[in-house]
């Protein structure tokens, strides 16, 4: 049982301020000592002798305490030591408490302060090159699809070059179908958004999310700058939020447990902010030109708005154009 850690800046910021308390107390206690004990033999050899015994209890009384505050960082230490060899194989004894309270100081605080920053950094700087790692990883992936596409000559846009089971239980792809496993409790996105299948930029399923780049790099050439939700796999907790939140709009959010977005196989189109036309909430295919091109143009990419014609139509809402079960 390690009880400090004498590489924590704020364990040491603590330790140097009872460090500068006690040699202050430490400093001064003698003084008032020497100033106590006088006046008292001062007021004693004034008045008269009272009581010698009373006067030797009191002066036994402040050597003791002034004895005990020098001895106050021993003490803490002994009790700690005797905490720590409850489990002597992992105690650490060279991070004892002596040891730290003798090394503490502000400079220590600052060099601890300055390494733990240098850490953070490079954790940072870490992550940020393994983002890129994975992104360049599924832009080459998507390329090689799309010139497997080129070399067919083959009409449709999208090719899909896996037939991989990710994980038992979850979302596969086989000869373009997306199979999603039956009676799902809904959990289904992956807890790490890192896991192998889901790993692109916002978590979808990443040969969904192929299709939905490739559907949006022929927008963008067609001259329409579409962009898709960022919420890549809707956890079940959220959907469970949408439920209740569209609870008087039927059709306007799916069961918790059965949403497409729950597997990372849906996405919702921003027609709002980042269409050219800005279309607006009242948007037709005459006012919302980019609207009508996507609808028309899904297919050609293995994707389809199935809710077009739904009970409660939803024109942004885009999946796989073919979903089954197994
Ligand atoms: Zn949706």
């Amino acid at each position: 049982m390690q009880l400090l850690f004498c590489d924590d800046p704020g364990v040491v910021s603590v330790i140097v301020l009872l460090k500068t308390f006690l040699n202050l107390i430490r400093f001064s206690l003698p003084i008032i000592l020497i100033i106590k004990v006088s006046l008292d033999l001062y007021k004693n050899m004034i008045n008269g002798v009272d009581d010698k015994g009373e006067i030797k209890k009191k002066t036994f009384e402040r050597i003791t305490a002034c004895i005990i505050v020098f001895l106050v960082p021993s003490i803490i230490n002994l009790v700690l030591t005797i905490f720590s060899s409850i489990d002597i194989d992992t105690s650490d004894y060279t991070d004892n408490f002596s040891v730290c309270y003798k090394e503490a100081s502000r400079d220590l605080v600052k060099k601890l302060k300055e390494q733990q920053e240098l850490k953070l950094n490079a954790e940072e700087e870490k992550k940020r090159e393994n983002n890129l790692v994975i992104a360049a990883k599924y832009e080459a992936l998507r390329k090689a699809q799309n010139e497997a596409k080129n070399n067919n000559n083959n009409n449709t846009s999208y090719h899909d070059t896996k037939t991989n089971l990710t994980k038992l239980g979850g979302v596969y792809l086989e000869n373009g179908t997306f199979y999603i496993p039956n009676g799902a409790s809904g959990k289904n996105c992956p807890s790490n958004p890192l896991n192998e299948g889901y790993n692109n930029k916002f978590g979808y399923h990443n040969e969904f999310w192929i299709r939905l780049q490739n559907l949006k790099d022929a927008a963008i050439k067609a001259g329409y700058n579409i962009d898709f939700s960022t919420q890549g796999c809707r956890s079940y907790d959220n959907q469970v939020y949408l439920y209740k939140k569209y609870a008087s709009t039927p059709g306007r959010a799916a069961k918790p447990g059965t949403s497409r977005h729950g597997f990372g196989i849906a996405s919702d189109v921003d027609f709002y902010k980042n269409s050219t036309t800005k279309c607006g909430a009242n948007r037709t295919y005459s006012n919302c030109p980019g609207m009508k091109w996507i609808h028309e143009n899904a297919n050609r990419f293995g994707l389809v708005f199935p809710l077009l014609n739904a009970g409660y139509k939803e024109d942004w809402h885009i999946e796989p154009i073919s979903i089954k079960k197994y």
